[in-house]
């Protein structure tokens, strides 16, 4: 795609009282110059309407326009009203898996509503993990930008070995990356340590690394997964009762180090229970980032990650939903003041998170994630009452408080609107 400026080429200026970049400090008055769904300049109102003087222009004098959310971790195919009940982890996931049956008739309907609840708040890229794939198509069809992690689990290939099933869910990501829109793709998840078997695991995460892909897992999640992979006990061990592998004697995070799975390409959701100081080491040293999902580890009584030293020790750290079986919305900038407050870090911290962290995660901040010219128009315009205009104060938690609380107005992906409140 050429940056051809000449006739027909259509540019749009979003401008609004404040523009947090985010990768550099908030400007009063600012504007976004996009081009061709890349953003070609950001900078002071006046400077950016005097180099494109045909452009559209979209004054927000009230607003804030920020980088779009990135989520690093999220399930589409859930829906609001009928969650299994909370915590402990292992009766939650029962219920869960005893609905299945029941869930297959309404699971494209629920993708397609938390796509949408994801981009009306704002959320650009979505990092959605799905059995098989099966939420790709509502993705694809949403507008927004994101990756598919196709889960697979190996109970499910009787008969197969390692080397087949492992073979047999690559070729099945392969086959689903076949016609998507540009800015959409397919990859691989080893769901987590209970339910894929070290042989599998280890393949899966080799093939993996081979392909230069993200590999998506769930790691160290809840006591119960803790238990199963250091004893071979508990409530997971009692659903998963073939599943054998468990009484390693060390954490789920060093027992993946163990197997050969952790690499900078893992992108490892929770890390909620007993992440200490051997952990926290394990995965900076491999380089594996991670997806904070708190209002979910709260609900499933998992713990609290400790992102804020995950973030001090140079772990790359993005934010999740989850799905709306273990949190109540797909508001990524809601879970993010959620974690300001739990964590009592600033707004600032936070709002990186929530965009630029998760495009780090996610091996995607050289083309999202900020505001910055070449990367991709992918922001949100946020109502926000601004009592400190970005004088001092803390204009980052105002805007998380505002996106937070439903205040997001429009939400643009590639330069396109894909929701706008006020009206075209
Ligand atoms: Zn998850």
């Amino acid at each position: 795609m050429g940056a051809d400026a000449s006739a027909g080429a259509s540019a749009t200026v979003f401008a609004a009282g404040l523009v947090l970049p985010v990768s550099s400090p908030p400007m009063r008055d600012g504007a976004v110059l996009v081009r061709d769904g890349r953003i070609a300049s950001v900078g002071p109102l006046s400077e950016v309407g005097r180099e494109a003087p045909d452009a559209e222009v979209r004054y927000f004098p009230r607003y804030a326009i920020v980088p779009g959310a990135v989520n690093a971790h999220g399930h589409l195919g859930f829906r609001r009203g009928d969650a299994p009940s909370g915590g402990p982890f292992s009766s939650w996931l029962e219920e869960l898996i005893s609905k299945l049956p029941e869930k297959e008739a309404w699971t494209a309907e629920a993708a397609r509503d938390s796509a949408r609840e994801a981009i009306e708040a704002g959320t650009t890229f979505m990092a959605e993990s799905s059995p098989y794939g099966e939420c790709l198509p509502q993705l694809a069809g949403s507008g927004m930008a994101g990756t598919v992690f196709a889960e697979f689990f190996p109970g499910d290939f009787s008969g197969a070995g390692p080397e087949q099933r492992v073979s047999a869910i690559f070729e099945k990501a392969r086959e689903l990356r076949e016609g998507l829109p540009p800015r959409v793709d397919c990859r691989v998840s080893v769901h987590s340590p209970y339910t894929v078997d070290p042989e599998s695991g280890a393949l899966a995460a080799r093939r993996a690394r081979e392909e230069g892909s993200l590999l998506a897992i769930h790691l160290q999640e809840s006591p119960e997964e803790v238990e199963f992979v250091r004893e071979g006990t508990g409530g997971l061990a009692d659903i998963f009762g073939q599943n054998r592998w468990g009484g390693r004697g060390v954490s789920p995070v060093r027992y993946f180090e163990e197997i050969g799975v952790l690499a900078p390409n893992v992108i490892a959701a929770h890390l909620a229970t007993e992440v200490g100081d051997a952990e926290i080491e394990i995965l900076a040293r491999t380089g594996v980032a991670a997806a904070h999902c708190p209002r979910s580890n709260e609900y499933l009584d998992c713990g609290v990650s400790p992102a804020p030293e995950m973030v001090r020790r140079g772990i790359r750290v993005g934010m999740g939903t989850d799905g709306l079986w273990s949190s109540p919305s797909m508001n990524l900038f809601e879970e993010t003041l959620f974690a300001v407050r739990l964590h009592g870090v600033s707004g600032k911290w936070g709002l990186e998170l929530a965009t630029l962290g998760g495009a780090r995660a996610l091996g995607i901040d050289g083309e999202t994630g900020s505001l910055e010219a070449g990367k991709w128009a992918d922001l949100a315009i946020v109502e926000a009452a601004l009592a400190s205009n970005g004088a001092g104060g803390d204009p980052e938690m105002e805007v998380l408080e505002a996106a937070g609380g439903g205040g997001v107005t429009a939400t643009v992906v590639g330069g396109n609107l894909l929701h706008d409140r006020l009206g075209a």
